[in-house]
């Protein structure tokens, strides 16, 4: 059976232009309820165990240096078939090969400042969602 919680991050450069209220708009009209959610910032430390999956990729240091650059707002969200789903709607991890309509599309800039984050798998929805809230917050 799917699971039907997904984690979200609004990166940086969503956070800083404003826009995190209407992404959260769009995530709540796709019908996505919102279990828990705060706005934080992460070390580079914090940002490197997040993405500790891509260590060996050659955009591992910009990208732990971006997520690490400013305000977030993690989330974990419900829905049936929320990580598949999720995935839908946030788009292509590069906005130029996103489809029109999906949140990369209408806010991202590019591939590394891409606007959000998506859980790839029920298995990493737990890890992540585990990763910014305690068992209290997620219940
Ligand atoms: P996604 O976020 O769509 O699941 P990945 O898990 O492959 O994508 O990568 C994690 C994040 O790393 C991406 O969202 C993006 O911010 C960054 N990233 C991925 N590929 C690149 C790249 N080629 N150059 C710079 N940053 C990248
Ligand atoms: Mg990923």
């Amino acid at each position: 059976m799917k699971g039907n919680r997904t984690l979200t991050i609004i990166k940086p450069d969503a956070v800083s232009k404003n826009v995190a209220g209407a992404i959260l708009k769009q995530i709540q009209e796709a019908g996505f309820k919102i279990i828990a959610m705060k706005q934080t910032k992460m070390s580079p430390a914090q940002a490197g165990k997040f993405y500790f999956i891509h260590r060996e990729r050659p955009f591992y240091g910009v990208l732990c240096d971006f997520m690490s650059s400013g305000e977030i707002v993690p989330a974990i969200l419900e829905k049936e078939n929320a990580v598949e789903d999720f995935r839908k709607l946030i788009g292509a991890t590069n906005p130029a090969n996103a489809e029109a309509g999906t949140i990369r599309k209408l806010y991202a800039e590019s591939i590394d400042k891409n606007a959000i984050h998506g859980s790839d798998s029920d298995e990493n929805a737990i890890i992540e969602g585990s990763f910014f809230f305690s068992e209290l917050e997620r219940s």
